[in-house]
């Protein structure tokens, strides 16, 4: 049974450990303790034991959840086995410029194959845009060579 589900508000523990219940003690309380005294129980202290140096400490009030004690060893060595579980999940996540150039290879493959299968849509379309291109680029050349012109006066 875990108290913490009952409930348990980390708000309501006492400042001073006076009634540690440790975990590794609680199947020697009696059930009716457990079960009638829950208003009780709540108020207490559970102390849990830290994975990592097995001694047993009190979590913090905003994490009673807390399965590592906050000796700095211990933290850090969490730390250590947290970020090798989150590489171990996310395995490609420092590869990600590998990752794109690949994307990149990947869309370059796809286009080159739809031009191959499509060849005829690719010609239809050149053929509609032919006319409004040509009139784009004569207007766009007509407006180049008058920028160039401005520039050869003023200079
Ligand atoms: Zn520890």
């Amino acid at each position: 049974m875990d108290i913490r589900k009952l409930g348990y508000s980390g708000q309501r523990r006492p400042k001073y450990p006076n009634n540690l219940i440790s975990i590794s003690q609680l199947p020697n309380y009696p059930i009716s303790f457990l079960l009638l005294d829950i208003p009780k129980i709540m108020c207490y202290i559970v102390a849990m034991r830290c994975k990592i140096c097995k001694n047993e400490f009190i979590p913090n009030k905003y994490r009673p959840q807390q399965q590592v004690c906050s000796r700095p060893e211990c933290q850090r060595l969490r730390q250590i086995q947290n970020e090798k579980e989150w590489r171990a999940r996310n395995p490609d996540y420092f590869h990600y410029l590998d990752q794109e150039s690949a994307w990149k290879e990947k869309r370059k493959r796809y286009n080159r194959l739809w031009k191959a299968t499509h060849q005829q849509e690719l010609q239809a379309y050149q053929k509609a845009r032919q006319k409004p291109r040509q009139e784009y680029m004569r207007d766009y050349m007509r407006r180049y060579r008058l920028a160039k012109n401005v520039n050869r006066n003023k200079s």
